[in-house]
Order: C-alpha cells, then structure tokens, then sequence
C-alpha cells in the first residue's frame, strides 16, 4: 500500500493515516485554502492545523469544497498553548468547531504544556483541567481522538496520573537530529502515537550535505528522505508545503531507507531550527 494510504492504529481503535498536511505559518483565505485543497486532491487524508494557526477557517472550506466525504477526511487541531482551564478549553474547542465549520473533530490537541510565551513554566494543574475537558468531549463523542503536544515524559506522566484517558496521541518535533528518545520510549510504553511535527525541519534540513547525498543514492529528494526517515521510525510525519510540486513530492515516499543508511542519518546530530 502506497505510504499515503497507510495508517496508524490509535490505541482507542481509530485509524490515522501516516502523513498529514501541516499548515502551522500558512495564511488563512486563498494560501491555507488551496494548500488544503491540493493535498486532498492529490490523496492527502490528513490535515494538521491549530487555534493557534489562525487559518481553520479556510482548512474547513477546502475540506468540504472538496466533496470528499468528511468521515474520510482525518482533521486535527490544538488547544492553544495559555489555554489552561476546563471552561477555557470547552470555550475554545467549540470555537475551534465552528471556525472549521464541523460538527465534530478527529483529534484535539493540547499545543504544549506552557503557554508559547511562557516555555517551561509549571502548568500540570492547568494541564489536567483542560485534558478533563477534552476528555468530557471525547465522552460525547465531538472528538474521535485526544492528546497533547510537546509534552516530555513529566508532562504525559502528569496527565497519566491524574486524568481517565490515556492519550491518543503525543504531536512533538522529531526529524533527523532531534531524536526525542525519553518521550518516544515512553509514548510507545503507554501506547501513545507519535507524530512528527517539523519533519524537514522547517526547511533548513534539507541543505544538510549528508542527507543530499543519501537522497542522490536513492534518486530522491532531501525532502523525501526527511519524510521517509520518520516513517521508519514509526512516527506520523506532518510536512508542511504551500507548493503542488512539494505537496506531491512529499508523499511520494514509497520508498525504504536500508538499516545501515538509517543509522548513518541517525549520526546526524542536533536541532537545525538553530542553525542559523
Ligand atoms: P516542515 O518541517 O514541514 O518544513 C516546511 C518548510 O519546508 C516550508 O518552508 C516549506 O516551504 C518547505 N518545504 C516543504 N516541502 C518541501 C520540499 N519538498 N522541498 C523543499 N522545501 C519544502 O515545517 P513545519 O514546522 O511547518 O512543520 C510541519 C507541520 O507540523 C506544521 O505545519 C504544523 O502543522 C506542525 N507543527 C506543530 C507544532 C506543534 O507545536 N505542535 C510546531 C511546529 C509544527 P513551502 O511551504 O514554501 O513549500
């Protein structure tokens, strides 16, 4: 089966397919909406957007201007990241609802454990009451799927301890370099998908002189070893183009990369959004 059509099984049984379409830092209106449109037009059944994006307005129109049925059509969005109480978090994920112009959601997200200004700051109590939330829509069923995002072990355990639900999913950054291995263990220890937001490492990946020339040896791109890399690793990769070209490109990964190639990129060390 092509790498778009697969999926993961979350573990409350629903499916996820691997790739989805990222949409953090696409504008909303003609830019989200024909990004939107094309991935879905070109087989993409996955689209990751956010409160936070601003443009779930725009991902909702494309997705039911596309006259795919919803139901086929996996949708994830996030609770902002200050969003710390119960009532805030019904508040917003019933906003979140009407701006995507749907009756229910497929995955909702807590976006990190700290509000984005704030990173680092201790907000596990603020974290279980917006989780009970989530978890009080999931129970009627406006939410197929619940998790969070960039949360380390502490954060899941946090949430493990005090909450009903285990997670679904676990949404951090993971791409070649940044190999996460305390939370990924831990997430596969209780079962909790893993996606990979970031999979090109917004971009400056693919300037990466060993990555160019294991993508020559497979006669693919950068990208598409990006990509696949966080396949093999058992990850949801999340890539995010505004481009035809890319959007396709990056799908096209039907493609294995051999075990002593795999470790070769697993030598490659650190966070290339730092780079410059
Ligand atoms: P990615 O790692 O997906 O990289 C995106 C960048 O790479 C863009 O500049 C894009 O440009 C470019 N690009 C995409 N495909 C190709 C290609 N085939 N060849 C060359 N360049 C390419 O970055 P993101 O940080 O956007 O991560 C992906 C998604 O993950 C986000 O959009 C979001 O949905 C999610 N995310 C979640 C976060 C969280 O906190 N939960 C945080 C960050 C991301 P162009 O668009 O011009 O093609």
């Amino acid at each position: 089966m092509k790498a778009i059509n697969q999926y993961f099984v979350l573990n409350n049984g629903v499916k996820i397919p691997k790739i989805g379409l990222g949409t953090w830092q696409v504008k909303d209106g003609d830019e989200a909406y024909h990004s939107v449109l094309m991935a879905l037009e070109n087989g993409y059944r996955h689209i990751d957007t956010a409160e936070g994006y601003q443009n779930e307005a725009s991902v909702g129109r494309a997705i039911r201007d596309s006259k795919i049925k919803r139901e086929e059509i996996f949708v994830t969005s996030k609770l902002e990241s200050h969003i710390k109480t119960y009532e805030g978090a019904i508040e917003a994920f019933s906003k979140t609802l009407e701006a995507l112009g749907f009756d229910y959601l497929d995955l909702f997200l807590i976006h990190a454990p700290w509000p984005w200004s704030e990173m680092g700051k201790d907000c596990k109590e603020g974290n279980v009451l917006a989780y009970k939330a989530m978890e009080d829509l999931y129970k009627q069923k406006k939410i197929r799927a619940i998790g969070i995002s960039n949360f380390n072990k502490e954060d899941i355990d946090n949430i493990l301890t005090h909450c009903e639900i285990t997670p679904q999913v676990n949404q951090i950054a993971y791409f070649i370099g940044m190999d996460q291995k305390e939370t990924i263990e831990h997430c596969r220890k209780h079962n909790i998908t893993v996606e990979a937001y970031s999979p090109l490492g917004i971009g400056y990946l693919l300037t990466n002189e060993t990555i160019i020339e294991m993508a020559k040896k497979y006669n693919v791109s950068p990208a598409q070893i990006c990509i696949r890399f966080c396949l093999e690793k058992d990850t949801a990769p999340l890539p995010k183009s505004t481009h035809l070209d890319r959007i396709i490109m990056n799908k096209e990964v039907d493609f294995t990369i051999k075990p002593e190639d795999m470790a070769v990129l697993d030598t490659i060390k650190g966070d290339p959004r730092r780079w410059d």
